[in-house]
């Protein structure tokens, strides 16, 4: 069987790579696809509700952007016949095995969130996914404040985040930032007004061209069209729908908040109740020590706390 990735779907035609020979190959999708069995390993099955259990179940599944595939040709006709394992899934945009997603944020108009970005990296975890911090409009707020905010975010630096800051209108900032791109597939995500567009469109021009042309191609009116393609930029792809436009977590028990914290986590052998230990109201706590001492960042920790009640509030409902 040959190996392929997925470029492009339009309805149901399939633009992939082919892995050894880097052709265009053109395919459809075998129906057997959509009815495929799953056991609790499978990377296709996933906890969506508090009391589905992962299970061996048969499930539909199409091929989306950005799977590896199995491909054969059969009278002419190229057929994906298998999806390998995904390292990642996501919903919107309908795309697999993404490596990051530009977390985007504004300094100011709105107004950075710790909060919101403590929820992101929460999904990210959760969903497997890489996140860059990209703070956009730096032109606009006073160099105090600016410096302040780096402050506060070299916690997330430490945590091995990488932060990038730039003004997309004069690309300020974009000479590194080009660079993060190379054999990656990135999605960009952030709230309303951060500037995703202007970041998108600033970095490339003409993708707004492209996806004009899409559309007019598709003909109006016809939104039911299935349509998502990774998009070529510094010898890796972009996604061109944002991400992430509803934020909510998957989280049911409040014993699960704490291994989204890989920060927490790597302090809990020094808990007194180690592993045990939720790092709320446990004495000997060493997380809440690091907070008392500033070495965790308060609105960290802050923003844990109400996310735990949170959680708490939502079991106590069932
Ligand atoms: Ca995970
Ligand atoms: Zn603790």
């Amino acid at each position: 069987m040959k190996q392929g990735f997925i470029k492009k779907i339009i309805s149901n035609q399939y633009t992939l790579i082919d892995l050894d020979t880097k052709e265009e190959i053109l395919a459809s999708a075998r129906g057997k696809l959509r009815y495929l069995r799953l056991d609790e390993k499978s990377s296709f099955n996933k906890q969506e509700t508090m009391k589905t259990k992962k299970d061996t179940k048969i499930v539909t599944l199409s091929p989306k952007v950005g799977d590896y595939v199995g491909y054969e040709a059969d009278l002419d006709i190229y057929w994906i016949s298998e999806i390998k394992p995904r390292k990642n899934d996501l919903v919107r945009p309908d795309v697999a095995n993404v490596d990051q997603v530009l977390l985007v944020f504004s300094c100011i108009r709105p107004e950075f969130s710790f909060h919101l970005l403590d929820q992101f990296l929460i999904i990210m975890q959760q969903e497997n996914l890489t996140p860059v911090l990209v703070i956009t409009k730096i032109d606009l707020i006073d160099n105090h404040a600016l410096v302040e905010l780096k402050v506060a975010l070299r916690y997330y630096e430490s945590m091995g985040i990488d932060v990038y800051y730039v003004n997309s209108k004069q690309r300020i900032g974009f000479d590194v930032l080009t660079h993060i791109f190379k054999d990656k597939i990135t999605v960009l995500a952030g709230q309303t007004g951060v500037g995703k567009s202007t970041l998108l469109n600033a970095l490339m021009p003409e993708l707004n061209l492209k996806t004009q042309e899409i559309s007019e191609a598709l003909g109006r009116g016809k939104h039911t069209t299935r349509h998502t393609e990774l998009y070529g930029f510094n010898e890796g792809y972009i996604v061109d729908t944002p991400g992430f436009s509803k934020i909510e977590f998957r989280i049911f028990f409040q014993d699960d908040l704490k291994q989204y914290y890989p920060d927490f986590q790597a302090l809990s052998n020094r808990c007194k109740f180690g592993s045990n230990c939720l790092h709320l109201s446990e004495p000997g706590c060493e997380v809440k020590k690091q907070v008392e001492e500033k070495k965790i960042l308060s609105s960290r920790y802050e923003n844990y706390v109400q996310f735990a009640e949170e959680i708490k509030a939502q079991k106590a409902k069932y």
